[in-house]
């Protein structure tokens, strides 16, 4: 059976030394990444936690958005949570360039010593926090699934899967600043739009084009972009080793493309080399929080469900009636893919 325990504290600093004048350094922060101009589900949902450390602490909430032509966006994050809104406007940052976010970030960091920053666990905070991280020469904690402060001596307390998966680590990071954590999409809550809250949009002017950059964007390929998506999506049509081999995906990408949906895949599927892992749902895929998730040929193993579970409307379509997937469908379809789907797809056809 598998068991999540809360494991020991870990420390993210090797050596209990202080390079950091600790009281310094005030106030929570969160990246807001943006994609084309809007951001992901997983900043709002940073947003709502975000408020909660900084109520705890007694301190403010800020956002630190950077893009092109986003003031309206921009303009709605204090109806989410954030007191201050810090906004780079540039075109050279409409795309994520790591070396000219890494600047802009490390610099800003510097200058307002907010103690906590909090990025969401994305391909792009991957990318740029770890970054950011190593240049302050401060802790960071990647792919968190809770968030807490300790009352005692105001520490964020950064939880994780640890050793497998198999257990919850909390780990802290006592002695630099900030804080810094990178938290998977969908495991926070995105809280209520609040048209009355009161901010501060403090527009930034940095010369941009004066950060030496390593490379050039020539060109955005969207090739099997939709899986981006996955983590935002609202219907989602995930296969799973029921689908027999990798060219049977392409029936769910017809289906996925009439429904407006992502499609994604059960770690047999991925493993079989049939999908990308970027499509990948579960405990050490994405978290996906959809209005509808119809699952095809997939078992239902716990390292799955995790990954689907709160999804508003689950169908599970499986020939085993005794399938676990079944235990947690809203609707359940006791029979064969190959007939199911391609009715689906005839009847959606019918109707455009
Ligand atoms: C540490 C760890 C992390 C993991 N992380 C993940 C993760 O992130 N995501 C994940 O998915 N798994 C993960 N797994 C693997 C997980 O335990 C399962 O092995 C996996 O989810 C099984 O995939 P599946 O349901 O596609 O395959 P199976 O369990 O083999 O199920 C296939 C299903 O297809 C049905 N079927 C077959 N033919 C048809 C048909 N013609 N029509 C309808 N139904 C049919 C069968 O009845 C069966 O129920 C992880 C495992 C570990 C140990």
């Amino acid at each position: 059976m598998f068991a999540k325990q809360q494991a020991i504290i870990i420390e993210t600093e090797a050596e209990p030394v202080s390079i950091h004048d600790l009281d310094q350094y005030r106030g929570v922060w969160i990246f807001a990444e943006q994609r084309s101009g809007r951001f992901p589900a997983v900043v709002y949902q940073l947003l709502g936690k975000g408020r909660e450390l900084a109520d705890n602490l007694g301190e403010s909430l800020s956002a630190i958005v950077i893009g092109t032509d986003m003031q309206k966006e921009v303009e709605a994050l204090p109806g989410y949570g954030a007191d201050t809104v810090y906004y780079v406007d540039h075109p050279l940052c409409a795309t994520f360039n790591e070396d000219i976010y890494i600047n802009i970030l490390v610099d800003l960091i510097r200058k307002y010593k907010p103690e906590i920053v909090l990025a969401g666990a994305t391909s792009l905070g991957r990318s740029l926090i770890p970054g950011v991280a190593t240049i302050l020469e401060t802790g960071l904690t990647a792919d968190c699934t809770g968030l807490e402060i300790d009352p005692e001596n105001r520490l964020l307390l950064q939880t994780r899967p640890a050793y497998g998966e198999q257990i919850m680590a909390t780990i802290i990071c006592p002695h630099r600043r900030p804080q810094m954590a990178t938290v998977r999409s969908n495991v926070l809550k995105k809280p209520a739009f609040n048209p009355n809250a009161r901010g501060e949009v403090v527009s930034l002017n940095i010369e941009v084009e004066r950060i030496p950059r390593r490379t050039e964007l020539v060109e955005h390929n969207s090739e099997g972009g939709e899986s981006d998506y996955l983590a935002d999506a609202r219907i989602v049509v995930s296969g799973g080793r029921g689908l027999k081999e990798g060219k049977n995906f392409e029936l769910l990408q017809r289906l996925a493309k009439l429904l407006g949906g992502a499609v994604g895949a059960s770690r047999a599927a991925v493993d079989a080399e049939w999908i990308p892992y970027r499509h990948q749902v579960g405990q050490t895929g994405k978290i996906v929080n959809p209005r509808l998730y119809m699952a095809f040929g997939i078992s239902g193993a716990l390292q799955h469900v995790v990954g689907m579970e709160s999804s508003d409307i689950i169908v599970a379509v499986n020939k085993d009636r005794h399938a676990p997937i079944f235990d947690i469908a809203t609707y359940g379809i006791e029979g064969d893919l190959f007939e199911v789907i391609p009715a689906l797809i005839k009847r959606l056809e019918g109707e455009n």
